[in-house]
């Protein structure tokens, strides 16, 4: 705890604590006259001297002071309940919604706004009452613009995304998931809006705006104090100096503040306590690599994607970024779904969970998960299937998982959109979730920044697993993740599959780990799959000129390149196209050495019989 948190916290306690007892502490009472003190001088009766009507300075004070504190939380609570949720939807939503918002607030905030509530007090007509209101509604536009630009900030990170995948509703994603993220900043401005309000309201009472006499607040104080300057200065400088000590402490505490509210800021666990999950973690990891020695048994059918297409407005124009995708999984395969970055890896599984934004994309085709279509499926229904029958697990963990709640509640939330559990069973549940994918279960406890990449996206893990899901897309799952880490979640992934007969889509970059994890694999380019087959036939014998291309850019030792290739990386020349054009022709043709005039119309996939399509003119000729 620093000095200035500790003096300003202790100021501000005192201040609040002597105006809210007031009628207690206070040695007369707020209106308590008697003529003939008149003007008094400190002294042992009055403290800090009575003013004109012979009215103890001092409790007047305290009275005065309440009134003042009162008020200027009032001010701030009506701006905070109008304006952040106005903030909050209108960041998160959007359009219309947005720009009514923006322009509401641009017509209040072009006033400055005393002004604005010089004008409203001369329309409400003159009070206290009025004077809170009319200030409340000045401060609504700042409140609204910050929630605004923190919920934009939010809405836009993988934790958001993460929850949308579990299937939490729009408004519980906003106030359970992305308000508690604002608190930090938005504390600091509340407690800072304190400060502004109590000047203001300091000022509406000095010019007559604010108390009705012989009510006291320090504004009014200070107005009638100022007459008196050169007989009795301590009738102005008092409330005058209360009001800048305030806000001086206001200012000091809401600048320390962050500090406290951001969890970042407690202690790190102990070296036993670390030690003690890395042997869980160890422990765990041999009785998964025990578990892989099984056979795999694969059956059919969980998911089809049929001639999926998806368009999306942009500011330079439309991307056809999806062209025609066909994708089938067997239930219980690892299927890899491979191909360079922007070719549609992520739009078609976020197209399957129904996250692609329907406002700005256009999506045809049937995404079929069993027998239903999932396109057809309203977002209520889509709710019901993100987290609990299909989930994901993206590729940033830390990004992934909300800073400000402990990792069991995040796992417990998940199952309690889902599951009709108790507390008890949630956390128990939890528990068992959290030693199934190899942490202690006292990793609950954790916030997400006080864990590992690796034991993050085991977190994120158990958090997709939590609801028996029967489909889990790993959405580049080890990309954040140093080689060893990587190792060590794939492991994991692949005995989970094993457990819990899960279907797991693996979506990624990095065609190594797809010829090491996955069953079968599906390649993309520019919107397309050119090539699907069972992952040994097509590292063995790929048939589309980019998958041969891939795969030679896979990273091989010394020993296995022949003399040419020896010390240098492959890479396939040029670069994929920008899809702001309907694809019409093979898109391959500016980097594939087999080009020809046939290529020039787009091929469609032949089926070359053992569960291997081609989309390639030239297919078998690689
Ligand atoms: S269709 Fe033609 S350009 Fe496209 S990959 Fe096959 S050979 Fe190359």
């Amino acid at each position: 705890m620093t000095v200035p948190f500790m003096i300003s916290g202790i100021i501000l306690l005192l201040i609040i604590l002597s105006c809210v007892l007031a009628p207690l502490v206070a040695p007369y009472g707020e209106s308590e006259q008697d003529l003939s003190d008149s003007l008094a001088k400190p002294s042992k009766e009055h403290i800090l001297g009575a003013d004109k009507m012979g009215r103890d300075l001092f409790s007047r004070m305290l009275f005065g002071g309440r009134i003042t504190l009162i008020s200027a939380i009032a001010v701030v609570l009506i701006s905070v309940i109008i304006g952040v949720p106005l903030g909050l939807f209108s960041g998160y939503y959007g359009g219309k919604l947005d720009s009514i918002t923006g322009r509401f607030c641009d017509v209040l905030l072009s006033f400055p706004s005393l002004l604005l509530a010089f004008l409203f007090v001369a329309a409400l007509g003159r009070g206290m009452t009025n004077a809170v209101l009319a200030l409340g509604i000045v401060y609504v536009p700042m409140i609204t613009r910050l929630v605004r630009s923190l919920t934009i900030v939010e809405k836009n990170k993988t934790y958001v995304e993460a929850a949308e995948s579990i299937g939490f509703s729009r408004p519980y994603i906003i106030f359970r998931h992305i308000l508690p993220n604002c608190f930090g900043t938005l504390t600091v401005q509340l407690t800072l809006d304190i400060a502004y309000a109590i000047l203001d309201l300091a000022a509406l009472s000095f010019i007559g705006l604010g108390v009705n006499p012989p009510t006291a607040d320090w504004g009014a104080m200070l107005q009638e104090g100022r007459n008196f300057l050169l007989m009795s200065p301590l009738l102005a400088l008092a409330p005058g100096a209360a009001i800048v000590v305030t806000v001086i402490a206001l200012n000091i505490f809401s600048d320390c503040i962050t500090q406290y509210i951001d969890p970042q800021g407690r202690p790190l666990p102990s070296f036993e306590k670390m030690e003690k999950y890395r042997a869980a973690l160890t422990r765990s990891l041999r009785a998964q690599l025990k578990q892989l020695s099984g056979a795999k048994k694969i059956e059919t059918g969980i998911l089809s994607i049929e001639d999926l297409s998806c368009d999306f407005v942009t500011i330079d124009g439309i991307v056809y970024a999806l062209n025609g995708i066909n994708l089938k999984l067997k239930r219980g395969e690892i299927h890899g779904l491979v191909g360079e970055s922007g070719c549609g890896k992520s739009v078609t599984s976020r197209a399957i969970l129904g996250l692609v934004d329907k406002k700005h994309a256009r999506l045809r085709g049937d995404i079929r998960f069993h027998t239903t279509n999932l396109l057809e499926l309203s977002e209520n229904e889509m709710r019901d299937v993100r987290g609990k029958r299909i989930s994901m697990i993206f590729q940033d963990p830390l990004n992934s998982l909300s800073p400000l709640e402990t990792v069991g509640s995040q796992i417990e939330e998940a199952m309690a959109n889902h599951m009709d559990l108790s507390k008890t069973e949630l956390r128990g549940r939890t528990a068992e979730l959290l030693e199934k994918v190899g942490l202690h279960s006292d990793i609950a406890k954790r916030y997400p920044f006080e864990l590992s990449g690796g034991m993050q996206q085991r977190v994120m893990i158990a958090q997709a697993i939590s609801c028996n899901p029967e489909l889990l897309i790993a959405d580049e799952p080890t990309t954040a993740l140093d080689l060893t880490i990587q190792a060590q979640v794939m492991s994991l992934l692949r005995s989970l599959q094993k457990e819990l007969s899960l279907t797991i889509l693996l979506v990624t970059h990095n065609f190594a780990l797809v010829t090491e994890n996955c069953d079968n694999a599906s390649v993309m380019y520019a919107g397309k799959i050119v090539e699907t087959a069972p992952t040994k036939d097509i590292i063995k014998s790929p048939f589309h000129p980019y998958t041969k291309a891939l795969i030679n850019c896979i990273p091989h030792s010394g020993a296995e390149q022949n003399h040419e290739q020896r010390g240098k990386l492959q890479v396939i020349p040029g670069f994929p196209p920008r899809l702001y054009e309907p694809v019409k022709a093979c898109p391959f043709v500016p980097r594939c050495h087999m080009a020809n005039s046939k290529c020039d119309e787009m091929p469609h996939a032949s089926n070359l019989g053992n569960g291997r399509l081609v989309c390639c003119r030239m297919a078998g000729s690689v």
